[in-house]
């Protein structure tokens, strides 16, 4: 799943969601996501290692 279009990082955490994926662009201390939105994919996951935030960007690509 590597087709992202590129979302705008803005100033407030996404309520509800804890992520504690600290290598990603849109991460901010306080495991907060900072990203406009997010999508996470595919239907029909069958377990935890299948589900997967496809709006995720590694720091040294942003
Ligand atoms: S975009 Fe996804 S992986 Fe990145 S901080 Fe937000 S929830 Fe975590």
């Amino acid at each position: 799943m590597a087709h992202h279009q590129r979302i705008n990082r803005i100033n407030s955490p996404i309520g509800r969601v804890k992520c504690v994926v600290d290598s990603c662009t849109y991460w901010d201390n306080g495991n907060k996501c900072m990203a406009e939105n997010i999508e996470i994919q595919p239907p029909q996951a069958m377990d935890t290692q299948e589900t997967d935030c496809v709006t995720f960007l590694p720091r040294q690509f942003s």
